[in-house]
């Protein structure tokens, strides 16, 4: 591969795989229809709407006979009764509505295979369209739990909009969910190597790409140079964009980056990273064989910009012996 060579693969649609709760859910959010009570009574009412509970950044998730993943869901009828905590998520393109209800515990298991699982493993496995419902429906809930009160006056906001606003009744404030933006980047040099960090919570062998948060009066851009040479040390020049992520914990969204270094010398901060690396292809795919570092796992967006710069799949955990 070129060293230019993700210029031309930088579409998402170029990336090797999939990334996560990304693809599109086929879902209609009808933020329209959030506001208007008696259409959402009788959304809720009708006997093809479907409703999952979300607790704790949670739902109970089951296989199906023919191998495929699925969140758990029941007729509104069925759904435990709840007084204010529904989120209208939308309707898919039979015409099927969905909700979720914000509880504070799952309802029982069903059966024994149903199981409570978080976005980190469900992301994996569910459809596009799960996935979806609940990246949206476990952010809803983020945000609801942290913001309960107004940030305005201080008094107890209350839910509206299917669950989309809270309501000050003392000032009459209105709070929207907030999303936080933050970058994630890939950045390369002269040499075509990919610099990868350790942070210093993460066990020996783990390395990622950098990753930090947007500042208040920054673009993304200068955020994406700032991040790097605050936890390595090394000056970026040329930024592209290639994909975003929702990322709710507990309310990120990553904004992925090809991020093209003007300086090689490392010299990490030593408070977010413990350590960083340039790595040639063969000197990460000789890491991953002996084990020094270990194969990307998990939904983040992380594994993809790095799939895209090595060119081809990586290994999974447990590929390697
Ligand atoms: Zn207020």
């Amino acid at each position: 591969m070129s060293t230019d060579s993700y210029a031309t693969a930088s579409r998402a649609a170029d990336l090797a795989a999939p990334i996560s709760l990304t693809a599109p859910s086929g879902i209609d959010r009808e933020a329209h229809h959030r506001l208007d009570e008696a259409w959402l009574a009788a959304a809720w009412s009708h006997p093809t709407t479907r409703v999952f509970v979300v607790s704790g950044g949670q739902a109970l998730i089951d296989d199906t006979p023919d191998g495929r993943t699925e969140l758990v869901m029941t007729p509104s009828f069925e759904a435990p009764v709840t007084e204010t905590h529904r989120y209208f998520l939308g309707t898919d393109a039979d015409g099927v509505r969905y909700f979720a209800l914000q509880k504070d515990a799952l309802p029982g298991r069903m059966d024994q295979s149903a199981r409570p699982a978080g976005l980190r493993e469900a992301g994996l496995l569910l459809s596009p369209r799960d996935a979806g419902l609940l990246v949206h429906a476990v952010a809803l809930e983020n945000w609801q739990r942290m913001h309960r009160f107004c940030s305005r006056c201080g008094e107890r906001t209350v839910i509206a909009a299917a669950g989309h606003i809270r309501r000050c009744p003392a000032c009459g404030a209105e709070h929207y969910p907030r999303t936080d933006p933050a970058v994630i980047m890939l950045v390369t040099d002269d040499e075509d190597r990919a610099l990868l960090g350790r942070q210093v919570h993460w066990p020996e062998g783990r390395f990622s790409t950098l990753a930090g948060f947007v500042e208040p009066g920054e673009s993304i851009e200068q955020s994406v140079r700032r991040e790097v040479f605050e936890e390595a040390g090394v000056t970026v020049g040329d930024v592209e964009y290639i994909a975003s992520q929702p990322w709710p914990f507990p309310s990120s969204l990553m904004l992925g980056f090809m991020a093209r270094a003007t300086s090689a010398e490392i010299d990490v901060d030593g408070e977010e990273i413990h350590e960083a690396r340039w790595f040639s292809r063969e000197e990460l795919r000789a890491a991953f064989e002996s084990g020094e570092v270990l194969p990307p796992y998990g939904i983040s967006i992380a594994a993809r910009l790095l799939e895209l710069w090595y060119g081809k799949p990586l290994p999974k955990p447990g590929e390697l012996t």
